[in-house]
């Protein structure tokens, strides 16, 4: 028997502690926070969630990396939280190790409009940061609450934006090594990158433009002022919930098939914006997930169009 197969079978058998322990043997000199049964609603912006089973937080890169083999090497399942503002946790949590990258946070200028940014810093607060500097390009993804990594992975947009546009190129590991892919080796399309999701993204560099400071904070300004009053959703949620069909809108399909103000237990679709789902507060992932079901039925019986998930699902038997 080899041992990567007598790991795998032993995993079979060990319970969260077991787990623990074997982890924590595994990775000694690991710098982070290493928690256990920590609840995956203090980390989504449902506000949803059971708990993970082993949640760390790498001090730095070699910390990740460090993680990431021994996880490996227990063949333990594994995810990358970002901001958790595109999850849907299940209630029973995840049963496996959530990396969180929040202290993957340097950003470094470089010549030539150029910047380098890790996964873990906040999306608004490099905006925030490349308007000072003049260097424009990301004003109109102003809003998006999302982490680098998270914005990188689901090549978030907003109005004529698509964060893949900007990158120059990205650092990926999975543990066992490093390596760098050019913009034009990245599949982007809207709202997919094409990354594995066995590798992590640590940093990128991002090109942008050189533009007046003043000018990109009243572009920045205009940007956040548009989306809250067209976004006057009320509740905790996760954004669009479906990706848009080519040539159509999510939300104008869910509201001709009626759903607009639907509700199942404490989950409602959003009647201010209805590719919305909002948590009214005490909603189980459980109701989300049926609301989800039912506009996708509903709109298929209206319309005959498949609804696809642009919010990831994580902890569900069937996370397709
Ligand atoms: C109020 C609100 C408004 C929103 N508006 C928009 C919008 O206008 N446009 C838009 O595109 N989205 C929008 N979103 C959705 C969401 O904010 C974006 O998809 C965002 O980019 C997700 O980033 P995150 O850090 O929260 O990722 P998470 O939700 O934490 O993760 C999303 C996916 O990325 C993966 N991931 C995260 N970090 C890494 C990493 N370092 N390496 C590899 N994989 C990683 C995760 O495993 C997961 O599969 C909105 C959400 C909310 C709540």
């Amino acid at each position: 028997m080899s041992i990567s197969y007598a790991i795998g079978w032993l995993k079979n058998f060990v319970c969260g502690d077991d787990m623990k322990q074997l982890l924590e043997n595994l990775i000694q000199g690991f710098q982070g926070e290493f928690l256990r049964q920590e609840p995956m609603s203090a980390h989504t912006s449902w506000q949803l969630g059971g708990p993970a089973e082993i949640f760390l937080i790498p001090q730095n890169r070699e910390d990740l990396q460090l993680a990431l083999r021994g996880i490996h090497q227990l063949r333990l399942p594994w995810l990358v939280l970002g901001n958790g503002s595109n999850l849907l946790v299940s209630d029973q949590g995840f049963h496996g190790v959530v990396l969180q990258l929040k202290n993957l946070s340097r950003i470094d200028l470089l010549p030539g409009g150029k910047l380098e940014v890790e996964a873990g810093v906040q999306l608004g607060d490099l905006i925030r940061r490349c308007c000072q500097q003049g260097l424009g390009g990301l004003e109109e993804l102003s809003g998006i609450p999302g982490s680098i990594g998270g914005a990188l992975l689901m090549n978030a947009g907003a109005l004529n934006t698509e964060i893949g546009n900007l990158v120059n190129q990205i650092s990926l590991t999975d543990g066992l090594g490093e390596w760098v892919l050019r913009r034009e080796q990245i599949d982007f399309s809207y709202r997919f990158s094409g990354f594995d999701q066995k590798d992590v993204i640590q940093s990128a560099i991002l090109k942008l433009e050189e533009v007046d400071p003043v000018e990109l904070e009243t572009r920045r300004q205009l940007v956040l002022t548009r989306r809250r009053q067209v976004q006057k959703v009320t509740g905790a949620h996760a954004g669009s919930v479906f990706k848009n069909p080519s040539g159509e809108s999510a939300w104008k399909l869910i509201e001709q098939a009626g759903m607009r103000g639907q509700q199942r237990g404490r989950a409602l679709v959003s009647p201010e914006h209805c590719n919305h789902i909002v948590n009214l507060g005490g909603a189980s992932a459980e109701d989300v997930m049926t609301l989800i079901k039912a506009v996708q039925q509903a709109v298929f019986l209206n319309a005959g169009q498949q609804l696809e998930l642009e919010v990831r699902m994580v902890g569900w038997e069937d996370e397709g």
